[in-house]
């Protein structure tokens, strides 16, 4: 009997211990981001634009630097580092979303965490001033994974999220572009983000070629935890109620700690035929194909074969990084535990 009563004690010790053991940290942390993609030259862009974009990545970088350092979770460390990109105007997310044909801003957001695969998305939102956190609220309080227009900004006032006044997401560039995109071709839906001059805007026009202007974040955390999130205000001169790739998971948005994080930009309606972000995560799961070959793979052929354009941004589970587009340039940038930054913007 007291030597059941030893093992039993034994046994109820350890089990409290491993209890109160914190997980064992790795130094190892990877954030990725993306600020959209497109018809980015340099002949176009001021140098004083072009440094305030690097400011905002660099920014949003440091952002999320600090929430992953000091051993927070890959799902923070998104979540903030997106918030960051959406209240600043020179970015289609938050303030400074581009309008719809009928003149509003209507917005998507989408987060997912790769170690439960729980995800949350909203879209067609007017009111919210960070869809991120309603997206996350979604997925962290409610039972469901998306939730659309009226019914989720009454979701995020109940949820105590910061809610605005439409007018607060009014930009005197994105006002312009609608009406530029609506004197090119009233029915045309303007994948443009407008950050350009109008000479540079009308090329893009006339090349067919636009910019787009989502962000995005992907993370591996120090617990070896994958998360992503994007956030966008969709496309110019959209049709009512239309609802692009970001929010849709699998399209835009997909994290999966066994294979990849992945947050998209570009337009939309070919990641969602694509099923973009899911079938790079499935050819490394099924395919064993490394990151970069599937990435390369969905975005620099079988996006342009199929008549799309646009970029992504992944991190996959050993902190292996890949940025791949088929524009002329992307917002991009990661930082690394190791202190390695990098910020580019065209091709290079
Ligand atoms: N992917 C976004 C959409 O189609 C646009 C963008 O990336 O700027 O809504």
């Amino acid at each position: 009997m007291r030597k059941f009563f030893l093992i039993f004690s034994i046994f109820i010790l350890n089990k409290s211990f491993s209890q109160v053991t914190p997980q064992k940290l790795s130094d190892k942390y990877v954030l990725v981001i993306h600020g959209g993609a497109g018809t980015i030259v340099k002949s176009q862009m001021s140098p004083e634009r072009e440094n305030a974009y690097k400011a905002a990545l660099d920014k949003a970088l440091q952002t999320g630097n600090d929430i992953l350092k000091s051993g927070g979770t890959a799902l923070d460390a998104v979540e903030a580092t997106v918030r960051s990109m959406e209240d600043d105007p020179l970015f289609n997310a938050g303030k400074g979303a581009v309008f719809t044909n009928e003149g509003k801003n209507e917005l998507d957001a989408a987060i997912m965490d790769g170690k439960t695969l729980e995800a949350g998305s909203v879209a067609g939102v007017t009111i919210i001033r960070n869809p991120i956190t309603a997206a996350r609220a979604v997925m962290e309080k409610s039972p469901h994974v998306m939730m659309t227009g009226a019914g989720a900004e009454k979701y995020a006032k109940q949820q105590g999220l910061e809610i605005v006044d439409p007018s607060y997401f009014y930009t005197e560039e994105r006002w312009r572009g609608l009406q530029k995109a609506k004197q090119q071709d009233s029915l045309k839906m303007y994948l443009d983000h407008a950050d350009t001059t109008n000479r540079g805007m009308l090329k893009q026009w006339e090349n067919k070629d636009y910019k787009y202007g989502t962000v995005g974040a992907v993370a591996l955390d120090r617990y070896g935890n994958l998360a992503a999130a994007t956030s966008t205000g969709g496309m110019t001169n959209k049709k009512f109620g239309r609802v692009g790739d970001a929010p849709i998971i699998g399209a835009g948005t997909y994290a999966n700690n066994n294979t990849v994080a992945i947050s998209g930009t570009g337009w939309g309606e070919y990641f969602i035929r694509l099923v973009m972000a899911k079938s790079i995560s499935d050819m490394m799961e099924f395919g064993k194909m490394k990151l970069n070959v599937a990435a390369d793979e969905m975005v620099m052929k079988k996006l342009p074969a199929l008549g799309g354009d646009g970029g992504l941004i992944a991190v996959d589970k050993q902190g292996n990084i890949a940025m791949p587009f088929c524009t002329e340039g992307m917002y991009r940038g990661y930082i690394k535990n190791t202190g390695e930054k990098v910020i580019k913007i065209y091709k290079e």
